[in-house]
């Protein structure tokens, strides 16, 4: 039975003021770290490391995201209550739980298929219930496109093309684009259908993304 004590509270608010020190300035997204438990996604042997602010080993070689992270790419990526999110890399589940509690319609796709069971069974166990897909999401997931927003958690070689296409005009794309050992959060913005803003934000350290457009 997973429990939410008063001290899972207290450490969440901690790590809370910790990020927000570091920076973060959206209440949206600070809220969403106060209501979405993160040491769920830990063994409970491992309880002192969930409200740290650091990346952790989820198994199949993969992290869960230094909390930051999370909230830097949230941050960057805008999203509204109602956005159709499709994020890149379900790893944990924990990123596609934030931006559920912050009131978007989540499409999450895992390559590994391991971990996609995980998080298919995992989540609506506690309170969660966006659409888990598996499959290579290098080029997105054209089924459910268009999207308000894409979120892409594994570092890409380059921007895929068609991440682009998936999106509104209007809408957000967030990936870290780079070598394997380091990468620049970029953010394209689609102003129009043929005009993009790009800008480049802080390096970050990610693990590669797979498939056709991303690492052989
Ligand atoms: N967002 C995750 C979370 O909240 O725990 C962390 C993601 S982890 C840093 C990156 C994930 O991307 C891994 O689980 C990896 O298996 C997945 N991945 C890598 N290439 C992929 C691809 N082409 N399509 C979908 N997922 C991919």
């Amino acid at each position: 039975m997973l429990e939410d004590s008063y001290k899972h509270k207290g450490m969440r608010n901690a790590l809370v003021k910790e990020i927000s020190s570091k920076g973060i300035k959206d209440e949206r997204v600070l809220a969403a770290f106060l209501t979405v438990p993160r040491h769920y996604f830990f063994e409970k042997a491992f309880l002192e490391h969930a409200y740290q602010d650091k990346a952790f080993p989820i198994g199949e070689g993969q992290t869960i995201s230094q909390p930051y992270t999370v909230a830097i790419m949230t941050e960057l990526l805008k999203v509204q209550e109602g956005d159709k999110v499709l994020e890149i890399g379900t790893g944990s589940g924990y990123q596609a739980c934030i931006l559920e509690a912050m009131g978007a319609e989540v499409y999450t796709i895992e390559y590994n298929k391991v971990l996609y069971e995980r998080a298919l069974h995992f989540l609506p166990k506690i309170g969660y219930n966006p659409t888990i897909l598996c499959g290579d999401g290098s080029e997105g997931v054209p089924q459910y496109a268009p999207y308000d927003k894409i979120i892409v958690t594994a570092g890409a070689p380059t921007v895929p093309s068609a991440l682009i296409d998936q999106l509104k005009v209007g809408g957000v794309l967030i990936i870290p684009v780079g070598n394997r050992l380091s990468q620049k959060m970029i953010r394209i913005i689609k102003e129009t259908e043929t005009k993009l803003i790009k800008e480049e934000h802080h390096n970050f350290c990610f693990v590669p993304l797979l498939g056709k457009s991303g690492w052989k």
